[in-house]
């Protein structure tokens, strides 16, 4: 059995406000992808990693990815392909490049959240061998409101109960047969999911959950890279 990841980083960062792809801006020095591929190249079990790419980046993704090459461990494990109009599009193109056979394990993580940990990447990885398809979850602190967005702003509707609710973060392992049935049946149905998760969970097949934390951000707005640098910085110390 082998173990994969597939980043997708082919977003374009639109909330961020800046003048490049949040996956571009640096963490301490760093590309803000390749602290999440150096997570994923420090798991032995992961035996190769698949980041998708816009095509006018994919050059650049590559001479960074080389110029990290020995010291994290890249070489030979890490390949460039071609994203998609939209996340589940940049996944299916990486899933489509996998050597991988049913039985094998597939992570799928956001490559904006640069402060995953080997330890959580390794619980998943068991948690997918026990249940098939796992997620990390953050247990909610806010209490939860369903809300119905109106021209007059949004409105409460339901109250739902926190203990009922995770915050789906990633990575989000499936079993690689799974995982691509699901993505041929979301696909015949047009269905685009925000996550893999619920391509899966609309297939019918039950998510198990791990832990998560509120260290493992996504860099979404401008003040996240400042926290990002600060749990950055704590780690370090
Ligand atoms: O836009 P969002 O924050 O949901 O993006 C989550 C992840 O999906 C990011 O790493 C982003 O680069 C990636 N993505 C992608 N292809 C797209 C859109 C988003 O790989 N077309």
């Amino acid at each position: 059995m082998q173990v994969f990841a597939i980043l997708p980083a082919a977003g374009l960062g639109t909330r961020m406000a800046g003048p490049q792809p949040k996956q571009f801006l640096t963490l301490d020095g760093i590309p803000i992808l390749i602290h999440s591929l150096r997570a994923f190249a420090s798991v032995e079990r992961v035996t190769g990693i698949y980041v998708a790419v816009r095509l006018p980046e994919m050059e650049r993704v590559q001479a960074q990815i080389a110029e990290y090459a020995s010291e994290y461990g890249f070489r030979g494990r890490v390949h460039v392909v071609e994203g998609g109009s939209h996340r589940q599009e940049s996944v299916e193109h990486a899933l489509a490049a996998l050597p991988a056979e049913a039985e094998d394990v597939v992570l799928v993580h956001d490559a904006v959240r640069p402060l995953i940990d080997a330890a959580t990447i390794e619980r998943t990885i068991d948690a997918v061998i026990e249940h098939g398809a796992a997620i990390v979850g953050l247990p909610a602190v806010d209490t939860i409101k369903q809300v119905e967005r109106t021209a007059h702003g949004a409105l409460v509707t339901a109250t739902i109960p926190r203990e009922f609710v995770v915050l789906a973060q990633t990575p989000q392992g499936f079993r690689y047969g799974l995982l691509r049935s699901a993505f041929a049946e979301a696909t015949a149905d047009g269905f685009i999911g925000t996550d893999e998760a619920s391509v899966v969970e609309r297939a019918g097949h039950p998510v198990a959950v791990v832990p998560g934390s509120a260290i493992n951000l996504k860099i979404t707005q401008p003040g996240d890279l400042a926290l990002a640098e600060f749990y950055l910085r704590q780690r370090k110390g």
